[in-house]
């Protein structure tokens, strides 16, 4: 399959990881927009939020296990973080591989409600 989350899940395009477990992986987004700027996704190939199966939620669980584990371990949790995942054109999702920003590192602008 052609989607360059699965193949930096795969180790297919060198990446360095910032946490990894069965499930997941964590690396630097390449266009950071804040100090640390994370992406966190589930190894399988999940489209979007939109498209999640029922079987799928337990994983969105523990996705979030991973963000709180990586924003404490970079010593985030004191100050705070945002997550953030897009879904769809509406919702900016540009790559069409679930994924959730975890932005820190600096009072983030305020956000669209
Ligand atoms: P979204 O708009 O939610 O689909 O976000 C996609 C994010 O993936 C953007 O913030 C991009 O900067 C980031 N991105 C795209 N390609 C790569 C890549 N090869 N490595 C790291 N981050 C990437
Ligand atoms: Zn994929």
């Amino acid at each position: 399959m052609d989607c360059i989350f699965c193949k930096i899940a795969a180790g297919q395009i060198p990446s360095e990881f910032i946490y990894q477990d069965d499930d997941f992986v964590a690396f630097n987004d390449i266009h950071p927009q804040a100090p640390t700027h994370i992406l966190i996704i589930p190894k399988k190939h999940i489209v979007s939020i939109a498209e999640l199966a029922d079987d799928d939620v337990p994983l969105l669980g523990r996705m979030m296990a991973v963000a709180k584990h990586v924003a404490q371990e970079l010593g985030l949790a004191q100050n705070g973080y945002r997550l953030i995942i897009n879904n769809g054109p509406d919702g900016g999702q540009v790559v069409m591989h679930l994924h959730m920003h975890l932005l820190g590192g600096r009072k983030l602008p305020d956000k669209m409600k």
